[in-house]
């Protein structure tokens, strides 16, 4: 039985001031009972002064990128030891919005993920299909050669602190969800795939999570399948009051 992964991605929202009051407010609805693995990803400026105020609560952290080198002359870019250093667990590589606005290749994920996994970070790498590949019944191929291309390289030892986040393009930050029943499709492709990649008693190990649109409202549907371990929570993490109910989905 895996252990249910909910990750927040706050995107670019919330400065510093706002992402403690968000903690704060979280701190009193997460209490470390709900028997699920609860993570943040705030702004890079924003992450250092949120995890000093979630000392003492379940409460992790994750980049909502990083780049693949250790330093160097890298402009703008954060590398895996520096998100250590302030608390990171897990950083997300290959988001949707990441690969549709800065060209974010699999190739380019790959050595996110890689870098991660180097320096103890967990990646949770994003794959999905758009609206016009899943339309044009492409979407099992686009995910078969995101997955294959994105975890090139990555052995058995390291495998088991990957995360992979299925999120249909079409429903990320556009309000349309996909069905559990289309989800849990996908999901069981990716658990069957990773278990081509990996071997297979570790590739059970893995989280497969969803997201696209999650909700208070339909959270308990999604976690209900069987081949769903987590979601990626966008748009609905931004409140406590949303955040929470998702992360109490159990109760
Ligand atoms: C996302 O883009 O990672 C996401 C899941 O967004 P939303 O929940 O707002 O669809």
């Amino acid at each position: 039985m895996k252990t249910p992964l909910i990750v927040g991605n706050w995107k670019m929202h919330h400065t510093v001031q706002e992402a403690i009051r968000l903690i704060t407010e979280l701190k009193g609805m997460i209490s470390g009972k709900q028997e699920v693995e609860v993570v943040v990803a705030p702004s890079f400026v924003a992450l250092y002064s949120s995890e000093i105020a979630a000392q003492g609560t379940p409460i992790k952290f994750a980049a909502q990128s990083v780049h693949f080198e250790e330093s160097g002359a890298y402009t703008g870019e954060v590398s895996p030891q520096m998100l250590v250093d302030v608390g990171c667990r897990y950083a997300i590589v290959g988001h949707s919005e990441r690969r549709q606005y800065f060209g974010e290749t699999n190739a380019i994920v790959n050595k996110k993920a890689r870098a991660c996994l180097e320096n103890e970070l967990s990646p949770i790498v994003c794959i999905g299909e758009t609206k016009d590949e899943r339309k044009a019944g492409k979407t099992f191929d686009v995910i078969e050669t995101q997955l294959r291309e994105s975890l090139r390289g990555i052995n058995d030892g390291d495998a088991e602190a990957i995360v992979v986040a299925y999120e249909p393009v079409w429903a990320s930050g556009t309000g349309e969800t996909a069905t559990p029943k289309q989800a849990q499709e996908v999901h069981r492709f990716v658990s069957d795939k990773l278990q081509a990649v990996f071997r297979k008693d570790i590739a059970q190990t893995i989280r497969v999570i969803y997201g696209g649109s999650v909700k208070p409202d339909n959270i308990k549907e999604l976690m209900a399948e069987p081949d769903i371990s987590g979601v990626l929570v966008g748009g609905a993490s931004l409140t406590a009051k949303s955040f929470g109910q998702i992360v109490n989905y159990k109760d």
